[in-house]
């Protein structure tokens, strides 16, 4: 096992050491290699061993470790690191659920990978060159973990670009998939559409908030504003709402979505569920035209609007506005779910803009409750490019 090695400057082992898992291309002293993805063995100035990592020579993020030990890469590798993370992860799920973050990338240890659980589909991303070196260990590794019968991969992905990949097609690596993936969360019975839907097909980040939702909706209409396939509208339900409109541009998340409410029992009549495809803005816009609404929950969870940091001036504005539509449209003790999965923009500089967008409207209001991504999408101590997901619940004061 040799492994060209790479010298770090001194005092560069020190975020290392606390778990960070990212070397910059200033924080390198020497290094012989050309290969993008190649693995290097790290070493402290002092030539310590710190580790072996994937190296990508013109990213500024120049090493990603993968591991602290001197040992082989191969397809036991990964299959110790899902076990492991396995069992980390289903500590902290509720009861009945089987729908989780197996590997949240950097943050886990395993640079470059996500996977997403649905059940019994295990469905991976690649963004890497590195981690792209180990494709079929990955598939191979997962398709060994008790209970996967299928192995999907999702790497359609902008991310890839900065690291010179293309964007790939889905990909069914192990076993048949035949319509969307059934999963439970918490007793319910969701479907996630693993070929064809966003990301891995549902947003597992969104958890706890999810939780939240079914403990604070009771007799409350909601708006389920950006829904994807309801989730938030049927915990809302789930909690005792006693209406529910949910808002999204995509058709088919939409009828997804129609197709979750009744498969856990719901009469889509009765219970006062509706689903409208629209614009979100131009919908608060509409609504906002017309006199006072009852409405006294509104949860509001856009996509990240600051993809790059170039634009995170116009995302700022997105947000500012956004918010203000939705404040506009809440009266005294009315409840606002509102988040942002910008992971360029901070905890504090959303709370600023929320305050902001409350004057706008002219609307004080408490925070009840300030929530992260579930922790299945780990948050490393000393790795906060690893948190992304803030979710706010306000409580409207006139
Ligand atoms: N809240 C969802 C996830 C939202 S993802 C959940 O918990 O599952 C963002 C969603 O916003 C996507 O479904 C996308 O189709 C939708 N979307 C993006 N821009 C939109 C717009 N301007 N108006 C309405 N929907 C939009």
């Amino acid at each position: 096992m040799s492994y060209p090695v790479v010298v770090l400057k001194a005092g560069r082992e020190i975020p290392l050491l606390a778990g960070h898992p990212w070397v910059f291309s200033r924080g390198i002293e020497q290094a012989e290699i050309t290969q993008p993805g190649a693995i290097v063995e790290v070493r402290s100035w002092k030539g310590d061993f710190l580790g072996l990592g994937t190296y990508h020579p013109s990213n500024t993020i120049r090493i990603r470790l993968l591991t602290r030990n001197l040992e082989l890469i191969d397809t036991e590798f990964f299959f110790e690191r899902f076990i492991r993370l396995r069992s980390e992860k289903e500590r902290f799920l509720p009861p009945h659920t089987d729908g989780f973050r197996l590997v949240h990338a950097d943050a886990d240890g395993l640079p470059g990978l996500i996977v997403d659980v649905y059940g019994e589909v295990a469905v991976f991303q690649i963004h890497t060159a590195g981690m792209e070196l180990f494709r079929e260990l990955v598939a191979e590794a997962l398709s060994r973990l008790p209970k996967i019968r299928a192995v999907v991969e999702r790497s359609d992905v902008e991310a890839r670009k900065a690291e010179g990949l293309s964007i790939l097609n889905p990909a069914v690596h192990r076993g048949n998939i035949d319509g969307p993936v059934p999963f439970q969360e918490a007793g319910l019975t969701l479907l996630s559409d693993v070929l064809e839907g966003q990301k891995t097909g549902f947003f597992l980040d969104q958890r706890e908030a999810r939780d939240l939702v079914r403990e604070t909706a009771c007799n409350r209409k909601v708006w389920n504003l950006f829904s994807y396939t309801c989730s938030f509208g049927m915990a809302a339900l789930k909690g005792g709402a006693c209406e529910v409109v949910n808002v999204d541009s995509s058709r088919s998340a939409l009828e997804l979505g129609e197709h979750i409410f009744r498969q856990n029992g719901v009469d889509l009549q009765t219970r006062k569920v509706s689903l409208k495809e629209a614009d979100v803005f131009t919908f608060l816009e509409e609504a906002g035209r017309e006199p006072k609404t009852d409405i006294s929950y509104i949860i509001c969870d856009p996509p990240a609007f600051a993809k790059t940091r170039a634009n995170l001036e116009a995302a700022r504005k997105a947000y500012l506005r956004l918010n203000t539509l939705c404040f506009r449209q809440l009266q005294q003790g009315g409840l606002f779910l509102t988040s942002s999965c910008s992971g360029m923009l901070g905890l504090e500089d959303f709370l600023s803009i929320l305050r902001i967008a409350a004057g706008h409207a002219g609307k004080q209001a408490r925070i009840l409750r300030i929530l992260g991504q579930a922790a299945d999408h780990t948050r490393n101590l000393a790795f906060p490019e690893g948190s992304y997901l803030k979710t706010v619940l306000l409580e409207v004061r006139e």
